[in-house]
């Protein structure tokens, strides 16, 4: 049993820059909560802040309901994994795992049987007696994971555990952390800045941005229901295009083109008639269709999709670029034209940059 409870956090450095304003948040026993934003945003901070490695300068946490606000770093029952591994290069792999269990005198036999089941679940077994320089970087990442599972702390927590390994062996271990955080039912903590990992790890993801937490939801939340343009624009790849559009009845006029809108999209945006907001449209939720006619500049064919950029119309505004992920292979040219529909609008107040959603 594994709770967390982050109450009106701050982080302000010696130096007086605030790093984390009003955090906020109830992590779930079991749960796996991936902070995310881009590079410095206060992820990593508040992640300390949770392990002790950083004063908490107003604020509360607690741990199953318990106070460890103050509560040093090793008095905490939690195991950080760090993007570096921190290995030590002189132990073999079993004498890294058994580490921290060997410093806390622990029974040999007991060490034994935690650091070989540590070893099975993350399948290395195989390299028990090797020193971290014989091993790739993902078997250094799994040896880092290895030794905080020995401990059998209450919280994981991971700062950027995929940072340091090339693209293909990212995707792996993701789904290796993914299998682990399934079989130890573990409360784990994890920070990155890549919107891929926290769409595929998390639970709930908390989206930051500047020290402020913008939004905090599930995977599906976050990307189907954005709490403003910053979420919109970080989550999902390519990132969602934006416009800035005139709302009159039954339209929206933007630079050189028009869209329709439905009766229900008229009724969600009934009080900003005759004003400006934002419209957002995911390149996924582009077709080619009669509305909105673009000038093509690159066509990246990725087999099952299409990426095509261009401007609307023949305006070539920072403004007016579009990018769409169109179905199966398509063969456009720079200069061509061709014309696009929007499957699915998101709008957003111009003024607070928040989502405008029906009934508020
Ligand atoms: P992230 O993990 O999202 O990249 P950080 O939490 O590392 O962001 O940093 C948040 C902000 O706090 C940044 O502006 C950073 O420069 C600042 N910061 C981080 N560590 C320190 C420190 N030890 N002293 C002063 N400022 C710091």
């Amino acid at each position: 049993m594994a709770t967390l409870s982050l109450q009106h956090i701050d982080k302000i450095y010696d130096n007086n820059v605030q790093a984390v304003f009003d955090f906020n948040l109830d992590v779930k026993d079991g749960e796996l909560i991936v902070l995310v934003g881009p590079s410095g945003c206060g992820k990593s901070t508040t992640l300390r802040m949770v392990a002790g490695l950083e004063d908490i300068s107003a604020g509360r946490l607690f741990l199953d309901g318990k106070d460890i606000t103050v509560t040093p770093a090793k008095d905490r029952d939690m195991a950080m994994v760090f993007q570096n591994y921190a290995l030590y290069g002189h132990m073999t792999v079993y004498e890294n795992m058994a580490f921290s269990l060997t410093l806390r005198k622990e029974n040999p036999n007991v060490i034994h049987k935690k650091v070989l089941a540590a070893a099975e679940i993350l399948g290395l077994t195989s390299q028990l007696n090797k020193k971290p320089a014989q091993l790739s970087g993902g078997q250094r990442q799994r040896v880092a994971m290895g030794r905080s599972i020995v401990r059998n702390p209450k919280v994981f927590l991971f700062d950027e555990p995929l940072s340091n390994l090339d693209a293909k062996l990212r995707g792996a271990t993701r789904r290796e952390i993914l299998l682990l955080h399934k079989r130890l039912g573990a409360t784990m903590l994890y920070v990155t800045h890549d919107q891929t990992e926290a769409l595929t790890l998390a639970d709930r993801i908390v989206c930051m941005s500047m020290g402020y937490v913008q939004q905090v939801g599930t995977p599906l939340e976050l990307y189907d229901s954005p709490a403003n343009t910053f979420v919109a624009g970080f989550i999902g790849l390519p990132p969602m295009n934006f416009y800035d559009m005139t709302v009159s009845a039954g339209e929206l006029a933007g630079e050189g083109f028009k869209v329709a809108l439905t009766a229900e999209e008229q009724d969600t945006l009934r009080a900003y008639n005759g004003k400006t907001i934002i419209l957002g449209v995911r390149p996924e939720d582009i077709a080619e269709g009669p509305d909105v006619p673009v000038t093509v500049t690159t066509n990246e064919n990725l087999g099952m999709n299409t990426l095509v950029h261009g401007h609307i119309g023949a305006s070539k505004a920072a403004s007016a670029k579009i990018s769409a992920k169109l179905k199966g292979w398509c063969d456009y040219k720079n200069g061509d034209t061709v014309t696009f529909s929007f499957k699915r609008k998101h709008f957003f107040d111009k003024e607070t940059t928040n989502a405008i959603r029906k009934g508020e």
